[in-house]
């Protein structure tokens, strides 16, 4: 399974599970290439049906994992469920002890100054056997001695967590300015691998509900939570007319 595509608002998500989706990494992992991969939730797939530049650069990764709860919602509702949701930062997880087992390179790309540093110091020291080839914060001036730093550092996977959709266009943009290496758009996963920022408990997890535990302890986050609404009438819309046949 993994090359059936589902279509959500113009976004063509993969209809992975996480193991289907760490199949397809390990195989690229021993075929290096430059690739990426979008983890995008229900903000990001409703800003890109407006967005024909977003919504290219998510239909042109190699992978498009559904990060979040609305998306399967959407996907259940236009009658093409996905298998269900694959957090990038669960993803991410899973893949670091892959890398460690296949002794594979990690760059660190994102973050306030300090954050990929302390990630990294984290990751190594729970995966001792994976090498971090290196880190950058997100707020840089000149991007491309940030690629240049990255192909200096060959590394096999590179996470990128600018946040959404800043990460996805640097990836589409930047896919032949890195090496052959596997980049992953990961948003906020850089905080948590650092330890700065905690994933919702599970309860919450297991509800559907990580958004609202998200904006409880970030308030800053409501404008974000109420284009969820918005998304589900467009996905409504969406059915309505694939039911007629427009
Ligand atoms: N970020 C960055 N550079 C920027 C803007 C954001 O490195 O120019 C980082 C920010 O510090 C944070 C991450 O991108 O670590 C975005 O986190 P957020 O939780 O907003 O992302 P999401 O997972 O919701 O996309």
């Amino acid at each position: 399974m993994g090359d059936v595509k589902i279509d959500v608002l113009g976004v063509r998500f993969d209809a992975f599970t996480m193991e289907s989706a760490l199949d397809r990494a390990k195989a690229w992992l021993c075929d290096p290439k430059p690739r990426f991969a979008v983890t995008p939730n229900a903000e990001i797939t409703f800003a890109a049906q407006k967005d024909a530049s977003l919504r290219d650069t998510l239909n042109a990764a190699d992978m498009v994992l559904a990060d979040g709860v609305g998306v399967v919602k959407a996907a259940k509702r236009l009658g093409r469920p996905l298998p269900g949701r694959l957090p990038g930062v669960e993803f991410a997880q899973a893949l670091l002890a892959v890398m460690e087992e296949k002794g594979k390179s990690l760059y660190l790309l994102g973050g306030k100054p300090g954050v990929a540093r302390a990630a990294a110091d984290r990751v190594k020291g729970t995966h001792p056997a994976l090498r971090v080839s290196g880190v950058r914060d997100g707020y840089y001036e000149d991007e491309s001695a940030v690629t240049r730093h990255i192909r200096e550092c060959a590394p096999d996977v590179i996470f990128v967590c600018l946040g959404a959709p800043k990460q996805e266009m640097w990836m589409g943009r930047n896919l032949e300015n890195v090496g052959p290496a596997l980049m992953l758009g990961l948003g906020g996963t850089v905080d948590i691998l650092a330890g700065k920022t905690k994933r919702a408990p599970a309860i919450f997890r297991r509800l559907g509900l990580e958004w609202l535990y998200r904006v409880a302890f970030h308030p800053s986050r409501w404008a974000r939570a109420m284009k969820l609404p918005r998304f589900m009438l467009a996905v409504r819309r969406q059915r309505r007319r694939a039911k007629n046949g427009v």
